[in-house]
């Protein structure tokens, strides 16, 4: 019995014989020669890959993936060749839709805690590719303003990790359209390499500058040529070279490389900075570095944040949606965490807040009402009487605290921290964001700590709603209003609300009338009813839950008329 067992591992090669356990092998270290050819789109890499088995088991198939366009030259371990199987692996987590994966076959198990020393020499074009995106019905004008990754003599960048894989990783297949596959494999690689070292020099022709971002700080280039680079450690940021004849343009806080001609764009984006700037500054602290721009050439190119640089076109814009824009880098440029819906969550919230600082209350809101819809089709399962199954969505209920869909920890965190700051205050909030310290954050709890000391009220039943767990939206309706009239002329009116939804929230309520309005707040738990007296000067006409700072499911259904005729004696 073992002997035809063996018989046919041996047949079947390692592929069919045992489960092969791609992510083994942390690459803890990276030394890598990069030469960059432009005129011919081709990257030449040449280098040495540090292997360790973070396994209990000992490990003797190290698995490297590279860009399906890119081809493996020669693997080799302690100046011999090594015997490695390369095929190509179908996955959406590179733009060609797949990976060189070449698997090796090591002489030696590498023990637990192990590491292997492994040379490499790759190489191929990179070209702009959109296969995984048209493969899945994206148009392919569309589906090149998202993925522009490219070596070409016009435009050269290129992002690493869920783009391109110009350098060695390895993963599991992902598929785009496996809900959030992509996303959480990228993560799940990036906080397992954050510890990783990974030095590059890069060699290229002609009269360009090279921008490497690493977590840190940007290494800039002046000279054509070759330059070193390292990020030591990786952390969290994903690897990005981008060659080009850019100019540099330093206005504090901000450091912007743009394309040569547009530095009339690059000027009005500084001055934009600048202005929005000390105000990101009082709610979310000094920065803790530069903003630093790196523009995108073609004006429909989405603009992509990573590593400590903003990757935009600088050609459009009004100077108020770029200083929106420029707010949610600014803050994150003071603020950082390992929390998602904190570290993304407050950038957003930051940008609705320089929205009213410029336009008022209601601006922000429009703004922010923008971004709902898609709030409220992710949370459509937890609308009364929905089943979760007829909807085409994935089943997403997805807590804040630990969300890695973008609709939460992105456009609910948003609302969030907005709900929170108008139940606490300015004040109390800036002063909890100050005090947090992302290397104390260890607990859930830890941010609602900080805001309690600031603040001596219930939250706990908020962040649970919110926070802790998913329990969709609140949806709120008027059941009854009780006006009566007072002497000489004022009226009070009783507005009573009932919230169906399972999420409670601080609602403002209004009681308007021909000359204005007045508004109270008004908490109302999952489920229950409540009620405010609200006095108003005036004959009332109407009055309204929610003025959009609280998302609900349905915004539609918020205001009741007040019948003052038949009360009114
Ligand atoms: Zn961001």
């Amino acid at each position: 019995m073992r002997s035809i067992l063996c018989v046919l591992g041996v047949l079947l090669g390692f592929h069919s014989a045992f489960a092969l356990d791609r992510l083994a092998f942390t690459f803890t270290d990276y030394d890598l020669k990069i030469k960059i050819t432009p005129a011919t789109q081709s990257i030449e890499v040449q280098g040495k890959l540090t292997l360790r088995n973070d396994t209990a088991q000992p490990q003797r198939n190290p698995v490297l993936q590279i860009s399906s366009a890119l081809e493996w030259n020669s693997i080799t371990i302690g100046g011999k060749p090594a015997q490695y199987l390369a095929e190509t692996y179908t996955t959406d987590i590179d733009h060609s839709g797949g990976l060189s994966e070449a698997v090796i076959t090591l002489l030696q198990p590498v023990p637990p805690q192990g590491t292997v020393e492994i040379e490499l020499s790759y190489g191929g074009q990179i070209p702009q590719d959109v296969t995984r995106l048209t493969r899945i019905g994206v148009p392919a004008e569309r589906a090149a303003r998202s993925d522009w990754d490219q070596i070409s003599d016009s435009f050269t960048a290129v992002r690493g990790i869920g783009y391109v894989a110009w350098y060695p990783v390895a993963t599991e297949a992902a598929s785009l359209s496996e809900g959030n596959q992509i996303f959480e494999s990228v993560m799940a690689w990036k906080e397992r390499q954050s510890g990783s070292r990974m030095r590059l020099s890069f060699c290229w022709p002609g009269e360009a500058q090279l921008v490497a971002n690493g977590q840190s700080a940007a290494a800039t280039g002046t000279q054509p040529g070759c330059q070193a680079s390292q990020y030591d450690p990786i952390g969290m940021a994903v690897p990005t070279f981008v060659i080009g004849s850019y100019r540099a343009l330093n206005q504090p806080p901000m450091t912007i490389q743009y394309v040569a001609g547009h530095e009339s764009y690059a000027r009005v984006w500084a001055t934009a900075g600048e202005k929005v700037a000390p105000f990101i500054v009082q709610w979310f602290g000094q920065r803790k570095r530069p903003v630093h721009v790196v523009e995108l050439p073609d004006k429909d190119m989405y603009p992509y944040e990573g590593g400590g640089v903003f990757f935009t076109p600088l050609v459009s814009g009004e100077e108020k949606d770029i200083q929106v824009v420029l707010a949610h880098q600014l803050a994150h440029a003071s603020f950082q965490s390992p929390r998602l819906w904190m570290d993304e969550g407050l950038a957003h919230f930051a940008q609705a807040l320089v929205r009213e600082q410029q336009d008022g209350r209601a601006a922000a809101l429009a703004y922010m009402d923008e971004r709902l819809p898609l709030l409220q089709e992710a949370e459509r399962q937890f609308l009364p009487g929905a089943s979760g199954k007829t909807s085409a969505l994935p089943p997403v209920g997805q807590s804040l605290i630990n969300a890695t869909d973008e609709v939460f920890f992105r456009t609910k965190a948003m609302f969030v921290w907005w709900m929170l700051r108008d139940m606490v205050g300015d004040d109390a909030l800036e002063r909890a964001i100050r005090a947090y310290r992302p290397d104390l954050d260890k607990e859930a709890s830890y941010f609602q700590r900080l805001l309690a000391a600031q603040y001596h009220r219930d939250l706990e039943w908020f962040f649970d709603d919110w926070v802790y767990r998913d329990r969709g939206l609140p949806e709120f309706h008027i059941t009854e209003v009780y006006p009566r009239k007072l002497i000489p002329a004022d009226w009070s009116v009783t507005v009573a609300v009932e919230n169906s939804g399972s999420a409670g929230a601080e609602v403002p309520v209004a009681v308007r009338s021909a000359q204005g309005e007045e508004r109270k707040r008004l908490e109302v738990r999952a489920h229950e009813k409540a009620s405010v007296r609200i006095p108003i000067p005036v004959t009332p006409q109407q009055a309204v839950v929610n003025d959009g700072s609280v998302p609900a499911s349905d915004m539609g259904n918020n205001s009741a008329e007040i019948p003052t005729a038949e009360t009114a004696k």
